[in-house]
């Protein structure tokens, strides 16, 4: 099973066939498991086994059958699945640290991210903010009290790369734990785990379920990471994934691959003519040979990743003309859809932050960020065309 290739592995591992041979993995939709004797119950309690359940917060059928097969992909001992990205992101550092600890974070992240930093913050955790492209920054910030390191892969929305070998050998030479999240790069792109992260996370609301469905996230660790410090906190928590929500996920781990490789072209074409178009001022995608870590981002995924972020030379009112042009693309805040999705992200999900936050991350009026979806890459290019003729 391990020698499988990706592709295979995303259509049939972990799945778990109940005594009538279902093809399609089973949805559990059990909260609790019914012991045949007390005796039972009581040795369930004390250490459970391989298939062997007690309560849906804890671990369900259908959501093991996700767990087991994200890990195989990303290439970790285990994975614990939670209700949402934001549960995983929480969980993977909240059950790690204590009063007192060290955590550096690139400072280029997810509005969200940024706030569970702040709330650890609140409880004694000291948190240092780094460029995370500046491996000289990351040096100056770990130290032997550094308990962790936190980034996102690829960020959101300008698309800088940070350099996960290198960064994982700082933080290592220190004993820190490096966490990933690694939305932007996705499991299809992600060498994450090669490259020396220790720990994987992922919204799986994103490119894992893929058609806008559900919200999910999950944690993918070593098996000491993952049953001593995250699980222990979930559990208690209650950050749990439902079996439904699972089983989406599973099913769109199926097509995993296929859709976003076919969305990763679609990106790379989209880059490619929107390059020297006279209303932008700029493109923002790895795949393209003028981006700063072009080099750094074929290593790293292979391939420039699935959302293109572009700054419109008109500023904000050119890019609410272009945004209320377009009829294939949606305008919505999220990402990974087999829909292609575009966001206006200064008065968006990057909203909240004051101007000059906004000024340092690059996300300037006139930036939108397009992420591309799997439908025929002449329709969406049509599309961008005829709006940016109305600008
Ligand atoms: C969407 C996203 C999250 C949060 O995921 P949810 O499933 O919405 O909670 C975290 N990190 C990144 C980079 C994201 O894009």
């Amino acid at each position: 099973m391990t020698d499988w290739k990706t592709r295979t592995k995303l259509v049939h591992t972990g799945a778990r066939r109940s005594q009538y041979g279902e093809m399609s993995e089973a949805i559990f939709l059990t909260q609790g498991f019914v012991y045949d004797t007390a005796e039972q119950a009581e040795a369930r309690f004390i250490k459970t086994g391989e298939d062997e359940f007690i309560y849906a917060r804890y671990g369900n059928p259908t959501v093991r059958m996700f767990e087991d097969r994200i890990a195989a992909i990303e290439g970790t001992e285990d994975a614990f699945a939670t209700a949402s990205g934001m549960a995983a992101v929480n969980a993977a550092l909240t059950s790690l640290v204590k009063a007192g600890d060290h955590v550096v974070a690139a400072r280029a992240l997810f509005g969200s991210c940024l706030y569970i930093l702040e709330i650890l913050g609140r409880f004694g955790v000291e948190v240092t903010l780094v460029d995370g492209t500046d491996l000289s920054q990351w040096e100056g910030a770990v130290r032997e009290d550094t308990k962790a390191v936190f980034l996102e892969s690829v960020s959101n929305p300008t698309l800088e790369v940070i350099d996960l070998k290198s960064v994982s050998a700082i933080a290592h030479a220190k004993g820190a734990l490096v966490i990933v999240d690694n939305v932007f790069a996705t499991p299809t792109f992600s060498r994450a785990v090669e490259l020396g992260a220790d720990v994987v996370v992922y919204s799986a609301t994103k490119h894992i379920d893929g058609s806008g469905r559900c919200l999910g996230g999950v944690i993918c660790g070593t098996t000491d990471y993952i049953r001593k410090v995250v699980e222990p906190y979930l559990k208690h928590t209650g950050g749990a994934m439902s079996p439904f929500n699972a089983w989406v996920m599973l099913k769109g781990m199926e097509t995993l691959d296929l859709r976003v490789r076919a969305q990763a072209a679609n990106a790379q074409g989209v880059a490619e003519a929107l390059e020297g178009h006279p209303a932008v001022s700029q493109v923002l995608y790895p795949g393209l040979k003028s981006h700063a870590q072009h080099a750094l981002a074929m290593e790293q995924m292979g391939a420039g990743g699935t959302v293109v972020s572009f700054d419109l030379k008109g500023g904000k009112d050119a890019a609410f003309r272009f945004l209320n042009a377009l009829e294939i693309v949606k305008i919505s805040n999220n990402l990974g859809d087999a829909k292609s999705i575009i966001t206006h992200p200064a008065t968006t999900t990057h909203q909240r932050l004051p101007e000059d936050q906004k000024a340092l991350l690059g996300i300037t009026p006139g930036l939108v960020r397009l992420s591309l979806g799997i439908e025929d890459l002449e329709d969406i290019l049509a599309d961008i065309r005829g709006a940016l003729s109305v600008i």
